[in-house]
């Protein structure tokens, strides 16, 4: 991406933005995605250069930025530059050595986990009061091993009381055939990390089971938020955004998507940094999804709950029922064991219990 691409997106950004800036309580925030963007760092310090010093240091409070990484090419400049502008760092690790070395690889196929780790150890020894707000993304691939990471994550030094989000690898519009029964909510070790969180939630160990955290708090949130607003008449789509008002993202070549999940793909565009956002395609986009899903959702008993989105529906260059209805399959068994913590969660522990598990801002 070209720096005049970046800063007229921001631009109209901020622009765009002026009636939330109207609220002095709200902040923005611009992140940056790759691929992986610390390829670019001479851009992005650029980039929060401009912001900041240049075009809009009156708002530099109010904007902040985060940045997901693998962590590869991270180190002292690129640390100081992150904890001077107070970017949050979110690094991809996928667990032990064995684990995060079988697909995160350099070219010549030598794993990635010691120089991530090394980056780590860095941060924490040079830039403490960052490295604390460091946030940490496990994607999941089989072979699962549930209890293995879990005891890895729990255990070490450098992950304790950090943010986690774990998620599984995406298998709508892939070519690739994975064995995902191990994620099956019934599966032995599934079963047994639900138990292992009670316990360690029975116990107040919540700064033990970061991956647990990760793994389950945005079904416990989806819950937590359902009884808050306790029940009513209709059934909105809970999970979909209205594209382009909350999320936007910008891609190298100057097109606006969705966002990062759906920017694959020419029909998710909303516009272009020439032409500007459409509400046109973004409400095209909203009924389209909305059309596909809504004879099924009616019917379902996940209709207030459930966090699907347009993401969840991809199929071939758009979305299709086909594949929705494969994720849908599982989605049932999933939120009854979430149900399940849930409840005795806030039974067996306290009814306070999930404000430990669940970051703010998952609700
Ligand atoms: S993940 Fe889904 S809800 Fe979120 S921005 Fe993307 S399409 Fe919208
Ligand atoms: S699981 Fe599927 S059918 Fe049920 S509410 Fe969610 S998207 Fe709709």
């Amino acid at each position: 991406m070209s720096l005049d691409t970046a800063l007229l997106a921001i631009d109209q950004f901020i622009t765009r933005a002026g009636k939330t800036l109207q609220n002095p309580e709200k902040k923005l925030a611009i992140t940056f995605y790759g691929g992986e963007p610390l390829l670019e760092f001479d851009l992005i310090k650029e980039i929060l250069h401009q912001v900041h010093q240049v075009r809009y240091p009156t708002l530099s409070g109010r904007i902040t930025h985060s940045i997901t990484t693998n962590g590869t090419l991270l180190d002292e400049e690129k640390l100081q530059l992150f904890s001077q502008y107070g970017v949050l760092l979110k690094v991809s690790i996928d667990g032990p050595k064995k684990f995060h070395d079988h697909n995160r690889i350099y070219r010549d196929g030598s794993g990635t986990f010691d120089t991530v780790v090394h980056a780590l150890e860095t941060a924490r020894d040079k830039f403490p009061a960052f490295f604390n707000q460091v946030g940490y993304i496990v994607t999941l691939c089989p072979p699962f091993r549930y209890m293995e990471r879990a005891a890895f994550f729990d255990s070490h030094p450098l992950f304790k009381g950090h943010q986690f989000l774990v998620a599984s690898v995406a298998i709508t519009n892939c070519d690739l055939e994975f064995d995902m029964s191990e994620q099956e909510p019934d599966c032995v070790e599934f079963s047994e990390l639900l138990r292992q969180m009670h316990q360690k939630a029975i116990r107040g160990d919540f700064d033990d089971a970061v991956f647990e955290s990760g793994l389950f708090s945005q079904g416990l949130a989806r819950f937590r938020q359902a009884q808050g607003e306790g029940a009513t008449e209709t059934i909105d789509p809970n999970g979909c955004c209205i594209p382009g008002q909350r999320r936007i993202f910008l891609s190298t070549s100057g097109q606006y998507f969705l966002c990062d999940k759906v920017a694959q793909n020419d029909r998710f565009s909303l516009g272009d940094i020439a032409f500007g956002v459409s509400t046109d395609r973004a409400w095209q986009i909203y009924n389209d999804y909305i059309s596909l899903s809504q004879a099924d959702c009616l019917k379902c008993p996940l209709g207030n709950i459930c966090d699907y989105c347009p993401s969840s529906a991809l199929q071939g260059d758009y979305m299709g029922l086909e594949q929705k209805r494969v994720q849908c399959a599982c989605k049932l068994p999933y939120t009854k064991k979430m149900l399940e913590l849930y409840a005795s969660l806030t039974e067996d522990v306290s009814p306070d219990a999930l404000d430990t598990w669940i970051p703010p801002h998952l609700e």
